[in-house]
Order: structure tokens, then C-alpha cells, then sequence
């Protein structure tokens, strides 16, 4: 069967040997109560309370959302508004941290005996996607379709980050034991790993430990990004094709993130809800690129201190990798259950990878580069027209944002964005 393809990066992991290491203890946390997609929490703690590792601090009664947990304990400081980086607005509960960082007594492994109990621990654990996209688990985990098959992305082709290898070599066992808990719950006969070859490792420890799983396989993936994205991963691991308006579930398949699989099996076993995240930290401006385990809340500036980032240098700071990566707005801003890294940069090397945007030459690179086959000088000259009867006729809904298009174009065009506007307009359009 072809591969999938997109486009060839250098991979730039060069924290793929660091460790995971924990951070110290930060002085304060600020936590949003909104880090998923869906509806946002309200606080269920006030300013003044004590608060312990673990202990919910917010939640909602919507089903798409996922409750949150303080990652110290402390004292609650403040209540405020935050504006999230999409430009919505959310509660943040600040806890200022305390030295016995003592565990809340609620931390206690989940009774766990049938599909609505597993799915119910799913939620109170409060994980979101691991992956980037922090989609509430317990959601994506109870499809309307039939499914029987459990996909797992440890692809990691992003550039840098090396977050979801680090889980891969270090505990390896918890993936497994993840996948067979999600597996056993679920009712799914079938698991498939990808891995991108790069991580030779990882593919190899993985498959040593699935070889007692018969109905678990590890396959090696092309390093040519985006192999993580769901419908190239679907395509690559089984040969299953989701449609335009499909979802994962409609071909059979839950997607999760390696790192997703494996807090199941630490959940399950400890009760400790989604509290810390292991990020990648890299850039030229980083003095000592690491793997750390964050309290979820930190400021990013901790991070970056702790990485012994030249701060005076940092220019460009990004949640996330360099290709699907948003940026830092302020370092104070906290680090999110959803960030596998933070990659910080000069200006000088900001400078040279994004030099200024000409006319398009009309190369077609981006059309070759694009996994989905889509148009994109097509889609942007509808976008300029505002032609969402085009826009629909050139699948743009499609488009992923995977970036491969920006990254080849040899007239540094911002051709992904430009797509992102267009998709919003041609789904705007259609709600109407
Ligand atoms: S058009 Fe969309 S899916 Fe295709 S390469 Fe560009 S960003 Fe990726
Ligand atoms: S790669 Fe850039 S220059 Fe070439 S066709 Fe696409 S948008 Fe135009």
C-alpha cells in the first residue's frame, strides 16, 4: 500500500536523549478553566480556599468539556478573567503554592467494572487530547459509530518535540497497558501503534512489549509530516480513507496520543487526575534543551528559566512545534494540559525562517506537498473573490492547517493561513 506523504523536515530532536525530569516546584499556578475544546468550567473554589494536589477546582455540566484539577496546594489568590490565545475569555484560578504539596484525599484509583464506569473515571480524570487538538477524552472515547479499532499517534513529526518519545522509552509499559485498558473497556479487538522511523527505539521497545498482545501491532511510518494527522495516520496504519465530513469513528477507528494512552494506565492505577505535562523545551535561545514534567499552570517563564533560556534574546516563543505551533503571547501566560512543548527563538533565526511573502509563481509546490490533494492557489484566488460556492467545490474544509504548503512555498506566501480564513468562511457559509 502507497504511504501517505507530505513533506520531508529536519527533525531538530535533539532532546530526544533528555530525560524527563520534574520542574521545581513553582511559586504560583494560574489555571484557565478552559483548556479543551468545548464549553469552558466554572470555578468550584474561591478566593482564600486552600487547595490540595488533585482537587477539582473546576467543571460544567456540558458533555463536551472535561473538568480541572489544581496541579499544587496552596492558597487560592485570585479569581480573574483571561483572554485564551483564540481570544475568548475564560476564569483563571491562581493559587500561590505552599511546601507540603500534600494530595487530596479524592485521589484514589477509580472503581472501574464496566464501559459507563470506565468512560465516567475518563471524565473525572480531566484528560483532553495530549496530541495538540485537547479534545475531551471521555467524548472521543464514546463514538455513535461501531468501532473496533484503537489507533495510537505516536508519530511525533513535528520538529523538536520529543515529548511522546520520552513517554515511549521511559514507560513503555504504561502505553501498552493504556491501550489494553482502553481496548478492554471499549469492547475493541484491534490496536495499532505508528510510530515515525525516526524513533527506532521506540518502535523497537514498543513491539517487544506488544509481542504478548497479539491484537496489538506497532507500525513504522515515513518521516514525512504530518504522519500524525488523524486521516494520514488512519490511511498509513490500516488503509481505512475518512471521507470529506467523516470523523475517525465513521471509518471504525478512536484515534488517541500516546501520551493520552498511557496517563490511562497511571489513572487508573493512582486516581491522580491530569495535573502535570511533560513539555519539550528547545530553540536557539535554550541553553539546556530538556524533557520537564510542568505543573499544569506554570508560567512559561519557569519553563524557560529552568532551561536556562536567554530571555533577553527569546523573540519568538511557541506553544507546540514549529510547523502547528501557536505563539507565546506573554511568558506569563500558563502552561496548558495540551502543550508538548515550548520552543523558544531569536530573532535572527525567526528572521531567516519566515522572510518576507511575494507574488505566487504559480509552482504548484504546495499542491504536491499538500497530503490531502487539496488546491491551495485555488482556494486562495476563491478566498479573494469570496466564492464559497468554489470554496466548497475545492474541499477546503479539508484542510488540516499541517503548514506543508507555507513550508515549501518558494514565495514564502502564507498559504496554510490563507486556507484557514478560507475553511472558516466556507463553513460559515454553510451553517447558513
Ligand atoms: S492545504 Fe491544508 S492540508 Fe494541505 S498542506 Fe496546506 S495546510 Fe496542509
Ligand atoms: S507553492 Fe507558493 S508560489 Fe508555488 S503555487 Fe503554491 S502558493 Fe504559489
Amino acid at each position: 500500500m502507497r504511504k501517505l506523504g507530505g513533506i520531508r523536515l529536519s527533525h531538530h530532536k535533539g532532546s530526544e536523549n533528555c530525560k524527563s525530569q520534574p520542574l521545581p516546584r513553582p511559586e504560583k499556578v494560574c489555571i484557565p478553566m478552559s483548556m479543551h475544546i468545548g464549553a469552558p468550567c466554572s470555578p468550584i473554589v474561591k478566593k482564600g480556599d486552600l487547595v490540595t494536589v488533585g482537587q477539582k477546582i473546576g467543571d460544567t455540566d456540558a458533555f463536551m468539556s472535561a473538568p480541572i484539577h489544581s496541579s499544587v496546594s496552596g492558597k487560592v489568590t485570585a479569581i480573574s478573567d483571561y483572554r485564551m490565545s483564540n481570544g475568548r475569555t475564560c476564569k483563571l484560578v491562581e493559587i500561590q503554592t505552599d511546601e507540603e504539596q500534600a494530595v487530596c484525599p479524592d485521589v484514589q484509583p477509580p472503581a472501574v467494572h464496566d464501559k459507563d464506569s470506565f468512560l465516567s473515571a475518563i471524565r473525572e480524570s480531566g484528560l483532553t487530547g495530549m496530541g495538540g487538538a485537547s479534545f475531551p477524552a471521555h467524548v472521543k472515547l464514546a463514538p455513535r459509530q461501531k468501532v473496533d479499532t484503537l489507533c495510537i499517534n505516536g508519530a511525533e513529526c513535528e520538529p523538536y518535540i520529543t515529548s511522546d518519545y520520552r513517554q515511549m522509552a521511559e514507560a513503555p509499559d504504561e502505553v501498552i497497558d493504556g491501550a489494553l485498558q482502553v481496548m478492554k473497556w471499549l469492547d475493541l479487538p484491534r490496536c495499532v501503534i505508528g510510530i515515525e522511523s525516526n524513533k527506532p527505539e521506540a518502535i523497537r521497545i514498543l513491539t517487544e512489549r506488544a509481542a504478548a498482545h497479539p491484537e496489538i501491532t506497532v507500525v513504522s511510518l515515513p518521516c514525512t509530516y504530518p504522519q500524525g494527522a488523524e486521516k494520514v495516520l488512519i490511511y498509513n496504519t490500516l488503509g481505512r480513507i475518512v471521507m470529506e465530513g467523516q470523523l475517525p469513528a465513521d471509518q471504525g477507528v478512536i484515534v488517541m496520543n500516546v501520551s493520552s494512552v498511557a496517563f490511562v494506565s497511571r489513572y487508573l492505577k493512582t486516581g491522580m487526575p491530569m495535573v502535570t505535562r511533560m513539555v519539550t523545551v528547545d530553540g536557539d535561545v535554550i541553553g539546556n534543551r530538556c524533557n520537564v514534567v510542568v505543573p499544569v499552570g506554570t508560567p512559561v517563564k519557569n519553563v524557560l528559566e529552568f532551561a536556562q533560556c536567554d530571555l533577553e534574546k527569546a523573540k519568538k516563543i511557541l506553544y507546540g512545534g514549529p510547523m502547528m505551533g501557536v505563539s507565546v503571547q506573554d511568558i506569563n501566560d500558563p502552561v496548558l494540559k495540551a502543550n508538548n512543548a515550548i520552543l523558544a527563538f531569536s530573532e535572527a533565526f525567526a528572521k531567516k525562517h519566515s522572510p518576507k511573502a511575494t507574488a505566487c509563481i504559480h509552482c504548484g509546490r504546495c499542491i504536491s506537498a499538500c497530503p490531502l490533494n487539496l488546491m491551495p492557489p485555488d482556494i486562495s484566488r476563491a478566498y479573494a473573490r469570496k466564492d464559497t460556492a468554489a470554496l466548497e467545490k475545492l474541499k477546503v474544509t479539508l484542510c488540516m492547517n499541517c503548514g506543508c504548503c507555507t513550508y515549501v512555498c518558494p514565495a514564502k506566501r502564507p498559504v496554510a493561513e490563507i486556507n484557514q480564513f478560507a475553511k472558516a468562511l466556507a463553513m460559515s457559509a454553510a451553517k447558513k
